[in-house]
């Protein structure tokens, strides 16, 4: 148990501001009219050992309003490559406090979003919208219950600022807590814009702040990157998983920590199909749901691609020993996602021939567009499978296989049980209950919002209270579309 006394506010430290002054921006957050915390993320703030959140000083330091002496504030520079185009891009919209310390000494980034203009703004105003703001919140949390890596979200503050989109919308700054900030994007801004040095020294932090272990390597720059996609093919392997779609997988939005971040126009599948897509952007569906491991593979190309300079100084040397690093990825992110699934189905020490049992139940699935979620967990509590009656039957010859599979299992099926129930959820924030929970909270009614943030941090456990949110709308799937939010 951690026994060492929380701060009263953020322990800020900056090393960030130790890289060449070409990877930032001094600037600070705008000054916002009327800040007001709507949601407050206690049990954060708890692991953050922090306990000044009644404390209406700590809510302008929230807000931007206020600045801790020990806070220099920064907009980092990154570039990336947006639906495989390569710009230079920065936090337009997003500005660094500084990096909290917490008594246990692990450090994360307080990043406000929506706190103003930058140097890199490009022509936008550096606003957020509220409700972009609390989707933010209650997706990342989510996730952070579904168990899988992610950047969290303190806390929403609206604001009197209007922000002009199509219509005018209610401002909000979001306060946004990560491992770091660092993207494949910053490494190709490094490799793009900087010199050879720029790129050493971002790898040396790179290294230092999040794979100390890999000083030591021989080649530094290829651990990093076969460490770096390592760490996303597991958290792809997650959002596969749980039916997530990012929605925006450009390299600017590819964390080097290895959390899923920049929530946009994310969104979770119901009916199963690896070509589903909600983002109103993607119109070629390059961030479709089954793309996501191919695209992760393109962002780490890129990720090599950016390294090369210091992999060798022979830039075929180099090459060679990227690629060779690149043409791991099939058969680790293949591995790791049958494991994944099987684990699903409940199946102990898997064998050759489980692949096919797999892959069998997924061509069922498409072709009845049954319901992801409600599938998996329908195994282990029946009446939450799908009430299609065609695939119920379509699905019966598939369960006795299965059944028979599970009789093998040096666990029986108290095992199968075991390991589904974990691996299954049973709750994922279903899309129409998101929208109507946002639509509510724009207009001061956070009821709904307040439950589905409840509900959501046991997303394993069925109780019959969440009932009405285990279900989808498969009309409103079907027209519904997810916006960039900004
Ligand atoms: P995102 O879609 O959040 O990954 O953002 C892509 C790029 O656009 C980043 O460089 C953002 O900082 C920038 N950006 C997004 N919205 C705004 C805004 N309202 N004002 C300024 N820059 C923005
Ligand atoms: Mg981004």
């Amino acid at each position: 148990m951690n026994t060492k006394k929380s701060n009263t506010t953020f322990n800020f430290d900056n090393t960030y501001l130790l890289l060449p002054s070409t990877f930032y921006s001094k600037v600070s957050p705008a000054v916002v009219q009327n800040p007001e915390v709507l949601l407050f993320n206690d049990a954060l703030s708890v692991e953050l050992g922090i306990e000044g959140k009644q404390d209406e000083s700590f809510s302008l330091i929230l807000s931007g309003n206020k600045l801790l002496a020990k806070s220099a504030p920064i907009a980092q520079a990154y570039a990336g490559h947006q639906f495989g185009h390569f710009t230079m891009l920065g936090d337009g919209r997003a500005i660094l406090l500084g990096e909290h310390v917490t008594p246990a000494g692990k450090r994360f980034d307080i990043q406000l979003k929506g706190s103003g203009i930058t140097p890199y703004s490009r022509g936008g105003d550096g606003k957020a919208t509220l409700k972009a703001m609390l989707r933010e919140y209650l997706i990342s949390e989510a996730i952070h219950y579904l168990g899988i890596p992610t950047s969290r979200s303190l806390a929403v503050l609206k604001t009197d600022d209007p922000v002009f989109r199509e219509v005018i919308n209610k401002g909000a700054v979001l306060a946004r807590v990560m491992k770091s900030h660092i993207r494949v994007g910053t490494f190709e801004y490094a490799s793009y814009f900087g010199t050879k040095k720029n790129l050493q020294a971002l790898t040396n932090y790179t290294i230092k702040r999040h794979f100390p272990e890999l000083s030591e390597a021989q080649n530094p720059a290829l651990s990093l990157l076969d460490n770096v996609m390592r760490l996303q093919i597991d958290l792809i392997v997650e959002w596969m998983r749980v039916g997530f779609i990012h929605g925006v997988m450009n390299t600017d939005n590819t964390s080097i920590s290895g959390e899923t971040f920049d929530y946009g126009p994310c969104a979770f599948m119901n009916s199963y199909n690896p070509d589903t897509v909600f983002s109103s952007i993607d119109s070629y569906g390059r961030y479709s749901f089954g793309n996501q491991p191919e695209i992760l593979k393109w962002n780490m190309a890129k990720l090599a691609e950016a390294l090369l300079p210091i992999i060798n100084p022979d830039e075929k040397k180099a090459i060679s020993l990227a690629v060779e690093t690149i043409n791991k990825f099939d058969s680790i992110y293949s591995d790791k996602w049958y494991n994944m699934m099987f684990a699903k189905i409940g199946i102990q020490d898997p064998e050759e021939e489980d692949t096919s049992l797999m892959d069998e139940l997924m061509d069922i699935m498409l072709k009845y567009n049954a319901d992801y979620t409600n599938t998996f967990a329908g195994l282990f509590l029946d009446d939450l499978l799908d009430d299609n009656a065609d695939f119920k039957k379509a699905l019966q010859p598939w369960k006795k296989k299965w059944t028979n599979r599970l009789a093998k299992n040096k666990g029986g099926l108290e095992y199968a049980k075991s390991i589904m129930k974990k691996t299954n959820p049973v709750l994922i924030p279903r899309n129409v209950h998101v929208e109507e929970s946002l639509e509510l909270a724009d207009k001061g009614d956070f009821s709904k919002l307040y439950t589905l943030l409840n509900a959501l941090q046991k997303p394993y456990d069925y109780k019959e209270e969440i009932n009405e949110l285990l279900f989808t709308d498969l009309k409103f799937d079907k027209k519904y579309q997810t916006f960039c939010g900004t």
